[in-house]
């Protein structure tokens, strides 16, 4: 029996592969290897070339270049093996709900758990289609095993069709993109392509080019500890008390995530820790403007520093750190990666669409770094809780788009620049 696209993902999601932000190694968990070297093996019985897995948790490989034509640019397809550590991801159970009637979906082994159409317009448009749910007590990981079956698939069908003309294709699976270090390690010089995409997105035609920009900012504050008893006298400054002034000081009704969406960014209290000597607020700050996202920071920074004047025995202190930026920032210079992708969207019959992100993706890092990463839809949804699904259909069309795309590079990119390559992966001799 022929490896199927399903089947595959069946395989891959039943491997734990739950990423952790507190660990120093890379990948961030064990499980994570797991899939990886499972994949390497698939890669290699499948007849993919340089097949190689390094220290860091990295899988690249490549199905070499059926056309002859020169300057067919280098097209990298990417997914990440982790999966979100917001949920239990142990013993996930996939069940197929073959030709789903469109009734509300019950999870078996918890059943206040359900998939509810009425809830999830996008689920009600996939009546009558095979949609894959976790089982209740775990979420699916279908972000981003969908992904990964739909590269490995795409693999599969081009080594076994040396007559569909495509250029060079480099793929990667990397670790740990939901703690936010995925692309990390990754030596965009191995990696050796001008242009890449992740297959990571949920709705059928979705072509993501534009993310937020985001940064993150912790406040300390440090107040002055005496004991309470003589508080008055001695000059208790309680930084509890500075940070909730601070807190209710930024207006909650068109910043705050919880009432904004679209292209409205917002500042995110997401942390607070402390005492009455020392109070540490984190912060995360997103828009999809970076000039707005730099308002945003000083909006903070000037209430920090009018806290500050107010209570100059109290020492506030406000530091930012860069996160990532919108990949649009970048590829509005050059859409041709864009263009390809609707029109890959377009062969399969698709009206392609671009909403703008309210995230980041390892292609917004990606293309910062310099190589041109646009996201695809992989067809999963609602990831990261128990009430995630799949829709096989939705991955077949992804893999359509995919063998459409690698094509369309090769009949219209070339002389497309994207990130150069270092001459040993130019010169890589056709198998
Ligand atoms: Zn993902």
């Amino acid at each position: 029996m022929p490896d199927t696209l399903l089947a595959r993902f069946l395989r891959y999601v039943k491997i734990n592969t739950v990423s952790t932000p507190e660990a120093a190694t890379s990948p961030s968990t064990p499980g994570q290897w797991v899939l990886l070297r499972l994949l390497a093996d698939e890669l290699r019985a499948l007849g993919a070339a340089d097949v190689s897995l390094d220290d860091n948790g990295y899988l690249l490989a490549t199905v070499p270049a059926t056309s002859d034509k020169p300057g067919v640019p280098v097209v990298a397809l990417l997914a990440h093996v982790d999966t979100a550590p917001d949920f239990n991801s142990d013993q996930v159970k996939p069940i197929v709900h073959r030709k789903w009637n469109g009734k509300p979906i019950v999870l078996p082994d918890d059943k206040r758990q359900v998939i509810d159409p009425a809830r999830f317009p996008t689920l009600a448009s996939a009546k009558g289609h095979d949609i894959v749910t976790a089982s209740g007590l775990t979420l699916l990981g279908g972000d981003d095993k969908a992904g990964i079956a739909i590269i490995m698939s795409l693999a599969a069908h081009l080594l076994a069709h040396p007559e569909l003309k495509h250029g060079l294709i480099r793929l990667c699976f990397n670790p740990d993109e939901e703690v936010a270090s995925g692309v990390d390690k990754l030596n965009l010089d191995t990696l050796g392509a001008n242009v890449a995409y992740t297959l990571d997105g949920d709705n059928p035609g979705e072509v993501v080019w534009e993310t937020f920009s985001a940064d993150s900012a912790v406040v300390t504050i440090e107040g002055v500890s005496t004991h309470p008893g003589d508080a008055k006298k001695s000059g208790m400054v309680n930084a509890l008390h500075l940070a909730a002034r601070l807190l209710v000081a930024l207006p909650r009704d068109n910043i705050s995530p919880e009432t904004t969406d679209l292209r409205e960014g917002y500042i995110h209290p997401s942390r607070l820790e402390g005492g009455v000597d020392r109070t540490v607020i984190k912060f995360i700050l997103r828009d999809h403007d970076l000039a707005e996202l730099r308002a945003k920071g000083a909006r903070l920074k000037g209430l920090c520093a009018g806290m500050q004047a107010a209570e100059p025995r109290a020492k506030i202190t406000c530091t930012f750190v860069e996160q990532y930026r919108n990949m649009g920032d970048w590829l509005k210079k050059d859409m041709t990666p864009v263009n390809l992708a609707y029109d890959a969207v377009r062969a399969i019959g698709l009206e392609p669409t671009s909403p703008a992100t309210r995230g980041g993706t390892d292609g917004s890092r990606l293309t910062e770094m310099g190589l041109p990463t646009p996201n695809l839809f992989a067809g999963y949804h609602n990831p990261h809780g128990p009430l995630e699904w799949a829709v096989v259909q939705e991955m077949e069309q992804s893999l359509q788009m995919c063998l459409a795309l690698v094509q369309l590079w090769e009949q219209k990119g070339v002389g497309y620049k994207g990130r150069p390559l270092k001459k040993r992966r130019a010169a890589q001799p056709r198998k």
